[in-house]
């Protein structure tokens, strides 16, 4: 099974993920902008039970997200760099793409929470886009 491999800046922390992610999406929303310092997060959505920690132990922040369930930020004590959010209301991790060793085999299939996007934001072309989440996600 196809295994990828990814680490924060500093390189404490590394992850490994089995199998081709159930969606990858580039997500506009407020907290996006706030944990990337950027206009989106390009989120590789995997199933809780495929990510595995293969080294260190990362931060966690918790916030709720719009379900009102908790979203864990994983994210490295030492240079800052979040790897992953778990998403808890459905059970996967929103792998950070630009954390990836290589992340080349990946593009954008959707652009999520484009209704919070800053007015400066860029939009990948033919990608569709949803205000929040397309209905087949939405609660
Ligand atoms: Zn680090
Ligand atoms: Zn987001």
């Amino acid at each position: 099974m196809v295994k990828y491999e990814g680490s924060c800046g500093c390189g404490d922390i590394k992850y490994a993920f089995e199998g081709e992610p159930i969606n990858s999406a580039f997500c506009y929303c407020k907290s996006c902008q706030k944990h990337t310092g950027s206009d989106k997060w390009f989120g590789l959505w995997v199933p809780k039970d495929k990510l595995t920690f293969t080294k260190g132990k990362p931060a966690t922040y918790t916030r709720k997200g719009d379900s009102s369930k908790d979203m864990h930020h994983r994210f490295c004590g030492k240079c800052g760099a979040t790897v992953c959010v778990e998403v808890t209301v459905a059970g996967f991790y929103s792998v950070s793409a630009s954390t990836l060793d290589d992340s080349s085999s990946f593009s954008p299939k959707m652009a999520i929470y484009t209704a919070s996007a800053p007015q400066w934001a860029v939009f990948p072309e033919g990608v569709p886009k949803f205000d929040i989440l397309p209905p087949e996600f939405s609660g």
